[in-house]
């Protein structure tokens, strides 16, 4: 995710806030002091509203922190690697390399965040019990957690992809069909329904004057949707890749350009006439790299003529290639986590085409157009 920064490590966890927690943590904050505690708790000094309502947002941000490191640290137990905690304005998320490689390691992994946030709601719960008699700012901020941990816990349990409940779900599909790709397809469904219905809500709630709300579940409803709709999407490129190779889906008519090529000329003389997107920067047999429209762009349009593609293309040594026979999945898998639109495809030192997710749609296509045998899910 872009616009985030790091804010330390915990247990070998990178941990990330995005730029939108900077919002929601203000926003937080705010409509505590403004409404919530003044609603339950008269009689406070508008300082003490603030001070109890940025503490309560400080401790929401502690608790969602907890929620997501006991997902990290369960899928790490079971020998996944987590690369990073990202906080952003829907909560927060685990980025873990690798999609869970069995049923009862995606329930684990899912069902502990759940747990830890009623874990958390029953703990303030409790202490909120012994406070409640002399009701202060204490008892207002137990109070406060208790029920937040309280709605994140049951929340997370709705049975929605990409919410935890939903991939819960899939480990149960997943295990009863023994069919990861059957199980995808049920609970991205039903995160699609539910995100379809929160913009429902939202949109009532917009025009019954609580327009916040209304926002609120509007963009979590479009969050949910969209999430779970692209699950569903890369699940059936997955199965149209699952025994193919990089050579059934790569362009093998590309054009090359030499080093030597101005930028101007990459686009006048190549870009404008053949509308490919990246060119392979070749002297002779060798490949010295590969420059996109992207790279074209970073240099200043009065200096295109006297900046060579050399310059601006992305060097061999650092690109990722693949072989004709290396897995079409592994090309996916690829292209996207490392957020690149294509791959260099080499045979015995000679790049002979290139992987695009564009030239992978088109198999995809022609796949579904074709009447198949179906494939072993
Ligand atoms: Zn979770």
């Amino acid at each position: 995710m872009s616009g985030t920064f790091s804010v330390g490590r915990l247990f070998g966890v990178n941990i990330r806030v995005h730029f939108s927690w900077v919002f929601i943590f203000a926003l937080i904050a705010w409509s505590l002091a403004s409404s919530w505690l003044p609603g339950r708790y008269p009689g406070w000094s508008g300082g003490q509203y603030w001070v109890v309502g940025i503490v309560g947002s400080a401790m929401l941000f502690v608790c969602v922190l907890i929620h997501e490191m006991s997902h990290s640290l369960e899928a790490i137990r079971r020998g996944l690697s987590v690369r990073s905690i990202t906080l952003f304005f829907l909560g927060g998320f685990s980025q873990i390399d690798g999609e869970s490689r069995t049923a009862s390691e995606e329930f684990w992994v899912s069902v502990v965040g759940p747990i830890a946030s009623l874990a958390l709601a029953s703990i303030f719960g409790l202490l909120y019990l012994n406070f409640r008699s002399s009701p202060g700012q204490i008892a207002a901020l137990l109070q406060y957690l208790m029920i937040v941990n309280f709605v994140v816990g049951v929340f997370n349990l709705i049975p929605a992809f990409p919410l935890d409940g939903g991939r819960v779900l899939r480990a149960l599909v997943w295990r009863a069909t023994r069919s990861e790709q059957r199980a995808t397809r049920v609970t991205s469904l039903t995160g699609s329904v539910l995100g379809f219905g929160l913009i429902a809500v939202g949109i009532f709630f917009v025009f019954t004057n609580d327009l916040i709300t209304g926002i609120w579940l509007v963009f979590i409803g479009w969050f949910i949707q969209s999430t779970a709709s692209s699950a569903r999407q890369s699940s059936a490129e997955r199965r149209i890749a699952t025994g193919r190779t990089v050579r059934e889906a790569m362009d093998e008519g590309f054009h090359a350009v030499t080093p030597g090529t101005s930028v101007q000329s990459l686009l006048e003389d190549h870009a404008a006439k053949d509308f490919q997107r990246a060119y392979l920067v070749m002297l002779g047999d060798t490949l010295h790299g590969i420059v996109t429209l992207t790279d074209a762009g970073r240099a200043p349009v009065s200096q295109r003529s006297e900046k060579w593609v050399s310059e601006v293309m992305t060097r061999a040594p650092d690109l990722v290639t693949l072989s004709p026979e290396d897995p079409l999945e592994e090309g996916l898998r690829l292209l996207a986590q490392r957020n690149i639109r294509q791959l260099v495809v080499m045979e015995s030192e000679k790049p002979v085409g290139m992987l695009t997710r564009a030239g992978v749609v088109r198999v995809m296509e022609v796949a579904q157009l074709l009447p198949t045998t179906e494939r072993s899910e």
